[in-house]
Order: structure tokens, then sequence, then C-alpha cells
């Protein structure tokens, strides 16, 4: 079978525009509200004549125990059918406590993990991404999802860890 990628993060960091900018077309459902994705969406994706799936996940609301918890929750399924990991995070805000949930949930996994660093419009944002070393999950890959810088070397990546 093909390999899966599963890409994972707090709600509203990114996720579907990025599985949109892999895919390189319009297909994931991108909604500036938080929750509207629907739960784990898994697409055929190439880069440089590979192929592989990616799943994208979403379509929940933080629940009574918080944020964090809700967000490793999800991060634990979807880790189940994956080969490799995509956990994106919004460099504009930074390591949240969820981000930093999530990292331990991915550290504990094993799974090669390719950390993006989302919201990197320009080369203002590199030094934001350099602080994301910080979740322990190597180097942080800084990326536009919205206008494609630097996803060229996050695909990259994402092909070695697969
Ligand atoms: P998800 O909830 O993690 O799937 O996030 P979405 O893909 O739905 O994006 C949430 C919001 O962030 C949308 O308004 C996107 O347009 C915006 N967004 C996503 N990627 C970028 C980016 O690289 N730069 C900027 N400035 N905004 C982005
Ligand atoms: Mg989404």
């Amino acid at each position: 079978r093909q390999p899966v990628l599963a890409v994972v993060g707090r709600p509203n960091v990114g996720k579907s525009t990025l599985v949109n900018r892999i895919l390189g077309r319009r297909a994931a459902v991108v909604e500036d509200v938080p929750g509207v994705t629907r739960d784990r969406v898994a697409y055929d994706a190439t880069w440089n004549g590979r192929r592989f799936v990616v799943v994208d996940t979403g379509g929940w609301e933080p629940d009574a125990r918080g944020l964090a918890a809700r967000v490793a929750e999800q991060a634990r399924a979807a880790l189940d059918t994956a080969d490799a990991v995509l956990f994106v995070v919004d460099t504009t805000v930074g390591a949240t406590d969820a981000d930093e949930a999530v990292a331990r949930v991915l550290h504990r996994s094993g799974l090669p993990v390719v950390l993006a660093a989302n919201k990197v419009d320009d080369s203002r944002g590199e030094a934001d991404a350099a602080t994301l070393w910080s979740l322990g999950l190597g180097e942080p890959y800084p990326v536009s999802s919205l206008h494609g810088r630097g996803s060229g070397d996050l695909l990259d990546a994402i092909l070695e860890a697969l």
C-alpha cells in the first residue's frame, strides 16, 4: 500500500491549507472557522514521482478536559494508520500547551515526524520558526501554506520521513 502521512495540529494552524499545498490543488475543505473540516479525510498525493496518502484531521472542538487533551487524543488516533506525521504549528502564535502535548505524544510514538512551522509568509518569520526547536522534534521547516514559500523543502523532508 501507499505510505500514509498523518497531518496533525491544533485547529486553525493551517493543516488543511497545507494539505491543499501538498496536493497542488484545492481539494481539502479550508475554513476560517476552526472545526469545520471533516475528520480524517484521506487524499492521494505525488511529489517527485513518489505517491503517498495524506490524511487531514480536524472537525472537533475542545471538550471539558480542555484543548490540549483533545488535540493530543486526535493526534494519537491519527497515528494508528500513519507511517510518518506532519505536525503543523502556527509560527505566528508559537508553541502552545496544546502543541507541547501533541509533541509528547508524537515523541513517544517513535514515528518519524516532520515539523512544519506554518504561516512564515516572509523572511521575518524565520527567527520565530527557529524557536520551535524547543518542541524536541528536530528541525522546524518554515513554510507558508498560503503562498507556497518553503513548501519544496518541506515536501523533500516528508519524502525522506515516509
Ligand atoms: P486548520 O484548522 O488547521 O485546518 O487550518 P486551515 O487550513 O483551515 O487555516 C486556518 C486559517 O489560517 C485560514 O484562515 C487560512 O487561510 C490561514 N492560513 C493557513 N496557512 C497560512 C499561512 O501560511 N499564512 C497565513 N498568513 N495564513 C494561513
Ligand atoms: Mg482543517
